[in-house]
């Protein structure tokens, strides 16, 4: 035999043997070359879905059977497993067949062949989920096996938790978390009614939690009365307290055991993970201990290992729960302040800023609350609002026949308003509700919000300048630029941020900084406000380094609408000075 045709035997063999493997465990499993794009799916995975195997070709006959509201899931998933080269993934996802049907199926893949040490050959294996799995009532699971519910074992589980800790071995916060539910009264229930009963429970009770997690979240069963959580991608300690809540609210619906209505209650511990875990049986016993604490505080009681991160996710729930209150009673209040020009200090633009006037905390600034926000869609709320308030402000002062004098006026807009799907169209909205030309309004987006999002970036920019909309450049300087995008994206104006106005005068390199940035901008055509001028020196060192305009407690602090109106009025507005 050649040396060519004894390697292609082995290579049979290996396949072969892979086939058997994969049959054996109930998996089917295709190829992918992420590079070439090629994909070979095996004959079983084709008579799974119900294709010819000659008509399946490339990642797309994969990706076109996955179900289109899991999608979006599936793609985040394998991109940021390839980005974060952890050359793994897993996900839980629908796939529609050929005859028309729905499935759940486990896919789960692992980079087989790196040549380069990038992300190449992905070996992808995937497993049909049981009946029962995404349904809401486990009545379906009959023909499941009494002792097996269908979910991964406890030694799955510890070998998921392995690769999350190694994956998140140099992130900083809290990004997963193990949480452990034991249910109440199930050995009671177990004796009393009967061992199928008690199957039938974990069943359901099973599949209600699957229903609370997102699709990537591992559920396992890791006793015989309790269910090891693992779920990632969370801002922090508060995101994990609040699906082990979710979790506790679904026993306070009945369980409908063949006719018997009965009521359990679960007691949940929960470890978040940090970089201190160097092993997954580390965060299981500390995921223990809160549930042991747990079941000595009673029933549905919840439980955070760490008591420093508890309170502070406490405290951060409770300023949500506080200012969403305070958004929807009107406490938010606006203070304005004025952008002059360098020539004549005439006014050139005002900026909306946010305030809170909380009925007993007082007066807060944004410092106190918007870090909060920026956490959960709380932030587009309170965005949305302050657009409202800032056009219902144009519209009252145009009235007052302040229309000639009254310049654009600025609202801060945070990355997570900037980028979600309905911004432009609730922005157009608002336009129009108020009746507020959008040329008297401009944006102020930072530059990581560019960055982060170039293209979808690029086309919201385009569709609010189409509307009139000003955009500024805030904070410039203390992000991660790349100066290209100031040319290819439709910007205004740039704010240089006033770290760099306060060092100025001890550093010459912070000048040297101003007076690049101002050049550069120049020749992109757009123009320069320096913020944070506090002092006469500041204002015309500024002037000489070419700034355009400038914004600082010099020329006026943030202040209320009242009090701005003297800006507007051509008598006052000369004597301001
Ligand atoms: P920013 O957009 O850079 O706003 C300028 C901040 O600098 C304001 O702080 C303003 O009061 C302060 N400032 C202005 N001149 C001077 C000065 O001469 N010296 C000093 N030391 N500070 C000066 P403020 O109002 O506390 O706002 C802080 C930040 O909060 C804003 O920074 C902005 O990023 C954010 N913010 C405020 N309102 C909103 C809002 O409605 N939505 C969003 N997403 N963010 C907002
Ligand atoms: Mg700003
Ligand atoms: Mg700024």
């Amino acid at each position: 035999m050649s040396e060519q045709s004894k390697t292609a035997s082995a290579e049979r063999s290996a396949v072969d043997r892979l086939r058997a493997a994969c049959l054996l465990n109930g998996q089917t499993w295709w190829v992918w070359n992420a590079i070439t794009g090629e994909a070979s799916f095996s004959p079983e995975w084709c008579a799974f879905v119900g294709l010819e195997e000659e008509s399946a070709y490339g990642f797309d006959a994969w990706i076109a059977r996955v179900h289109p509201d899991d999608l979006d899931h599936v793609r985040r998933v394998f991109g940021a497993a390839e980005l974060a080269r952890t050359a793994r993934f897993d996900v839980r996802h629908r796939m529609c067949l050929a005859d028309g049907s729905t499935v759940w199926v486990h896919t789960r893949a692992i980079v087989c062949a790196s040549g380069t040490g990038d992300a190449a050959e992905w070996m992808v294996l995937q497993t049909e989920l049981p009946l029962w799995y995404g349904e809401n009532d486990g009545t379906t699971g009959a023909e499941l096996h009494d002792s097996v519910i269908g979910l991964p074992s406890r030694g799955l589980f510890l070998e998921h938790l392995s690769h999350t800790l190694l994956k998140y071995s140099r992130a900083s916060g809290v990004s997963f978390a193990v949480i452990m539910v034991d249910l109440d009264r199930f050995a009671l229930i177990n004796s009393s009614l009967g061992q199928s009963a008690g199957d039938l429970l974990l069943r359901t009770v099973a599949t209600r939690i699957v229903d609370v997690l997102r699709p990537a979240d591992i559920v396992a069963r890791i006793g015989s009365d309790e269910f090891g959580l693992l779920v990632e991608d969370l801002n922090d300690g508060s995101d994990a307290l609040r699906v082990a809540r979710r979790i506790s609210e679904t026993f306070s619906e009945a369980v409908n055991l063949d006719g018997q209505e009965v009521f359990v209650s679960s007691c949940i511990g929960v470890a978040l993970g940090a970089t201190h875990y160097q092993e997954a049986n580390e965060v299981m016993r500390d995921a223990g201990t809160a549930l042991k604490q747990a079941k000595k505080n009673g029933e549905n009681a919840i439980v955070l290992f760490d008591q420093a991160m508890y309170q502070q996710a406490v405290s951060r729930l409770s300023v949500e729960n506080d200012l969403h209150r305070g958004i929807e009673r009107n406490e938010l209040v606006l203070h304005y302040q004025p952008i002059i020009s360098m020539n004549d200090r005439s006014l050139h633009g005002l900026e909306a800023l946010v305030r809170w006037n909380h009925p007993e905390r007082g007066h807060l600034s944004p410092a106190a609350f918007l870090p909060v926000a920026e956490l959960s869609d709380l932030i587009r709320m309170l965005g949305r609002k302050v657009l409202e308030m800032t056009c219902e402000q144009i519209a009252l002062w145009v009235e007052a026949g302040h229309a000639d004098r009254l310049p654009p006026i600025s609202v801060n807009i945070s990355g997570r308003q900037f980028v979600h799907a309905d911004f432009v169209d609730e922005v157009e909205a608002v336009f129009r509700r108020t009746n507020v030309d959008p040329s008297r309004v401009a944006f102020e987006v930072t530059e990581g919000v560019l960055m982060d999002n170039c293209d979808l970036v690029a086309s919201i920019l385009a569709r609010l300048k189409r509307m009139g909309v000003h955009i500024m450049l805030d904070d410039f300087g203390t992000g991660y630029s790349s100066l290209s995008y100031l040319q290819k994206l439709p910007i205004d104006s740039l704010k240089i941020d006033r770290c760099f106005v306060r060092q100025m005068e001890e550093d010459q390199g912070s000048a040297e900084i101003i007076r690049s940035v101002v050049s550069l901008a120049h020749n992109l055509s757009l123009v320069v406000v320096a913020e944070g001028v506090e002092t006469p020196a500041q204002e015309s060192r500024l002037r000489d380094l070419g700034c355009d305009f400038a914004q600082g407690f010099l020329f006026a602090r943030p202040a209320p609408s009242e009090e701005i109106e003297v800006w507007l009025t051509p008598t006052v507005a000369a004597k301001a000075f």
